[in-house]
């Protein structure tokens, strides 16, 4: 069976700092241009299908607002 990639961003947590949309190799994620409760432009994910679960979003996020997870 294909594996399923699931990346989970909290937005709350998320300070949109950008750090994650920089640090990505394959354009996967962006600003969602929705405001979170803090003001802040959250990350989303915009080509799940690019990913290649490097998971340097996820050890780069400085606030722990993003992992990356695979179900086999
Ligand atoms: S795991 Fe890698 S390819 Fe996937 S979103 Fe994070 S940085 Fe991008
Ligand atoms: S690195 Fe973390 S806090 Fe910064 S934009 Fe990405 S998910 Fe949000």
């Amino acid at each position: 069976m294909p594996q399923k990639i699931h990346i989970e961003i909290d937005r709350e947590l998320c300070t949109g700092c950008g750090i994650c949309i920089r640090f990505c190799p394959k354009d996967v994620l962006g600003e969602s241009g929705t405001l979170n409760q803090y003001g802040n432009f959250y990350t989303e994910v915009k080509k799940l299908e690019e990913c290649i679960v490097c998971r340097q979003c996820e050890l780069y996020c400085p606030d722990f607002a993003i992992s990356v997870e695979v179900k086999e």
